[in-house]
Parts: structure tokens; sequence; C-alpha cells
């Protein structure tokens, strides 16, 4: 059955270019009804960290995307990677190598003035090197040739072997190199496609060399086309968050982020909204597109922005919590937040924003915005807050509702001969600071009758 893997390098946080990989992973799988491996590549021990290594997982977790097994370590593996570079030297696939850094330098040279792409000449090939001084070994790629990657995206990709090095799988220190890891864990793991980012492409024609050397079918490949930035460079943070976390911390949610990678160089007709499951059903591996996709984050916005309205207020609701926490706002000393987030949730393109735009219902604001203030709290404007203060203040609180809220300004709003907007527009700049909001009723309702009554004061002033 089909089996697949993601197998970040823990030198980093999850970006978002990894949780797409991570994603066409998991739907794969799940398309197939196989399993999604996690496997930690942390073999440069320079490089990873704990921190990063939590990082994934705390990404994958938020995203959703389970996996079956793992989190699997690389370096709990070292015992096998060993044993199996043994094997390969045993069987003659594999050589020791004593060749000085003096020597490969001068290669080197000589090649480059020749124009011929750098490649190690099989100089230790067939000797005899003891296992006692420095070397490392090589793998004995195949001389001529070629080697194919049948890629679900990118097609039938041909390398020419005379192009491929005889590759160092272990160093002079002893350690595994990068792709005999990956070949050894994928064969071990009994991987069945490997869907990765396309900086790979040439590694998997390493990789299928070493694989059919050692006597194992080679999965299939799908090698994804990386993520650009909108100046069609590699999207790094030069253009904005990369970190998945930090999606989540600047109030995205993680279908909203899911909704948007899946599309990201994937289409199905003019659709855009896919649910998890949807994505599951109708995702095709074949079907991604060859080239390099732009990273477009108003179509994130956009995305975010629906699932917020469409999620359930209640959730909503949990999730807003901390972004009004750093507003330093309580939300259990005013309205009840489901209600501000079924009254806001078409507003706010993050949960951020819904947090700044609903903290007027918690606290008093400090400056009016510029613009609405001048255009609304004018001297004529007077005479119909002076009005509802004295209508509001009559009000008794069980009233205080949006229904009669309503009727009160529209009685006003008659009584002085003025259209609705003209009296529910100063209300509102009185009430909010800004000129937009939910509806003023409503707005009223969320506010309170003692607010309402202070900050109509306070535009009176
Ligand atoms: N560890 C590699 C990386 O993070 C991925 C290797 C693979 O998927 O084969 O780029």
């Amino acid at each position: 059955s089909v089996r697949t893997r993601f197998a970040p390098s823990p030198t980093g946080y999850l970006h978002v270019g990894g949780a797409r990989t991570a994603l066409f992973s998991y739907l794969f799988a799940r398309k197939h009804g196989g399993q999604f491996i996690l496997r930690i590549e942390d073999t440069d021990l320079e490089r990873s960290t704990a921190e990063s290594v939590n990082a994934i997982l705390e990404g994958m977790a938020w995203l959703g995307l389970e996996y079956d097994e793992g989190p699997f370590f690389q370096t709990h593996h070292f015992d096998r990677y060993q044993a199996v570079i043994d094997e390969l030297l045993d069987k003659g696939l594999a050589y020791r190598c004593n060749c000085s850094k003096e020597r490969l330098d001068r290669l080197r040279d000589r090649q480059m003035a020749a124009k011929v792409k750098p490649r190690y000449d099989g100089h230790c090939r067939g000797q005899k090197i003891d296992a006692d001084e420095p070397h490392v070994v090589r793998f004995s790629n195949p001389i001529d040739g070629y080697v194919v990657v049948d890629d679900m995206i990118r097609g039938r990709v041909a390398f020419n072997n005379n192009e491929l090095d005889d590759l160092i799988i272990r160093r002079t220190d002893g350690s595994p190199t990068y792709n005999l890891t990956v070949v050894v864990d994928d064969a071990d793991m009994c991987i069945t496609d490997v869907i990765r980012g396309d900086d790979h492409l040439g590694n998997a024609a390493r990789q299928i060399n070493i694989l059919k050397a050692w006597g194992k079918e080679p999965p299939r490949y799908a090698h994804v086309p990386m993520i650009l930035g909108n100046d069609g460079t590699r999207l790094s943070k030069r253009h904005g968050a990369v970190s998945v976390i930090a999606y989540r911390d600047q109030g995205y949610l993680p279908e909203a982020l899911l909704n948007y990678l899946v599309r990201l160089g994937w289409s199905h007709g003019d659709a855009e909204i896919f649910s998890l499951d949807e994505m599951i059903q109708l995702f095709d591996i074949n079907t991604v597109n060859k080239s390099p996709a732009a990273f477009n984050y108003d179509k994130l916005d956009w995305l975010n922005q629906h699932y917020i309205q469409h999620a359930d207020p209640l959730r909503i609701a949990r999730l807003l919590s901390p972004h009004l926490g750093q507003l330093e706002i309580d939300p259990t000393t005013g309205p009840d937040l489901v209600d501000v987030v079924t009254a806001q949730a078409a507003r706010a393109k993050t949960l951020k924003e819904l947090a700044s735009i609903s903290a007027f219902c918690y606290r008093d604001f400090d400056y009016y915005d510029a613009d609405a203030a001048k255009q609304h709290l004018r001297p004529v404007a007077r005479e119909p807050l002076i009005r509802l203060r004295t209508a509001f203040e009559l009000m008794a609180l069980d009233d205080w509702q949006p229904e009669s809220l309503h009727h009160v300004i529209t009685r006003i709003a008659d009584e002085l001969g003025l259209k609705m907007g003209k009296v529910a527009q100063p209300l509102r700049v009185a009430i909010v600071g800004r000129a937009a909001s939910p509806g003023i009723d409503i707005t009223l309702q969320l506010v309170g009758k003692d607010a309402t009554l202070r900050r109509i004061d306070n535009a009176l002033n």
C-alpha cells in the first residue's frame, strides 16, 4: 500500500514551502488509503536543533497534518546506515577513497580549466585501501548509460550517468551523508512515493542508482516546484512571513493556510474553497504545475476572511482570546465574545485584525480616527448626539436591545428631519472612534449603556 513521508531537516522553522510538500504527501497518502510518515533528518548535528524539531512538530500539529508513524529521527539509525555502507563495500558497490585534498583540488582545477563539470575521476576505484587509514567511502556510480527519473510532476527526466559523481556516502569522520541516509530510510520504511521540493531532483537520480545497486526497488517521485515571492525570486523572509507558526500567531486559521497551499500550483476547475476532505478526494499530484508558483498574500487573506466568517463563532471566540490578551483586554469583562465574533466576523482578514476592531467593545478608545472625526463629529452633530444621550439615559437596561435602540435612533432622526445616517454616523464615531462597525444597534448593544453614555459625553466635550 501507498506510504509517503515528509522528511524535514530541523535547521529552522517549518516554512510554507515545507508545509506545502508535507500537505501534498499527506493528501497523496490519504487519497490512496495509505500511510503518511514523519521523518526528521537530523544528521547534520551542527545545524539541527531541538527548537527546530519542536517548531516542526508544532507546525504539523497546528495544520492538522496527522502522521501515522513517527516522528522518526535519523540520528537513531546511525548503526543501520553503517551496516548498509559496509554491505555496499563488501559487495563491491562502494569503495574506500584516500585521495588527498591536494589531489582533489588539482583535479578540480584541471577540469575547470578544461571547462568540464568538476567530478571525481574514480582514481581509487578497484584499489585496496586499508580500513585503518583515513578515508571516505564512495558509491560506485554506473559509468555509462542514463538514469531516468519518471517524475509525477516533471515527467521523464534523464540524467547521463557520466555526469554523476562517485558520491561520498561516508565521510572521513565516519558519518553517513545525506543521499545514503535518505536511501536507507526510504527503503527500510517501504516508502512508495517520495514527494519533496524540486531542489532534490538531481538527488533522485543519485538515489535511484544507489537503490538499484543495493537491490531495492526505487519509489515513485514527485518533485514539487518551489514557491516564489512577488518579485520572482525564491520565497524568503524578505517577502513577508514564511514560518507556519508566524501565520498562526498573526491570526490565520490552519484550514485557510492549507487551502491556500493546495491551490498554489494546483487547481480543480474554478473551485477556490476546499475542505481537507475535499482536498483528499480531489487533489491529484499528477496535475500539479511544473513551473513555480508565486505566493500571493492577498489571496491568503481572502481565504482566511472566508474561513473566519464561516467557522463556528464559538471556536473563533476561543482562538480570538489570546489576540485580545495581547491588547491587554480581558474578554470576560465585557460582552460575550461569541456575540462580538458573530457581529464582526465578516469584517476582518485575520484574528489579529478581528481583535483590534473589536477592542471598542471592551474599553474606551484613545483616539478618534482623524477622517471619521472630521467628517462626522462636526458642530451639526451636537444636537443629535445630545438628544440621543437623553433618550438612551431614560432606557431601562432590559430594553437595551437592538430593536429598541434602533427605534430611538429613527425617532430622533425623524424629529430633527435628518436622514438616519446623519444621526447614526456621528453616534458610531462617538462610540467606536471610527466610521466602520457592525450595525449601529448591534454596536450599541455590545458596548452597553454605561459606556455608550460615557463616550457620547466624551464626544460632546
Ligand atoms: N531533508 C531534506 C530537506 O529538508 C528532504 C529530503 C527528502 O525529502 O528526500 O530538504
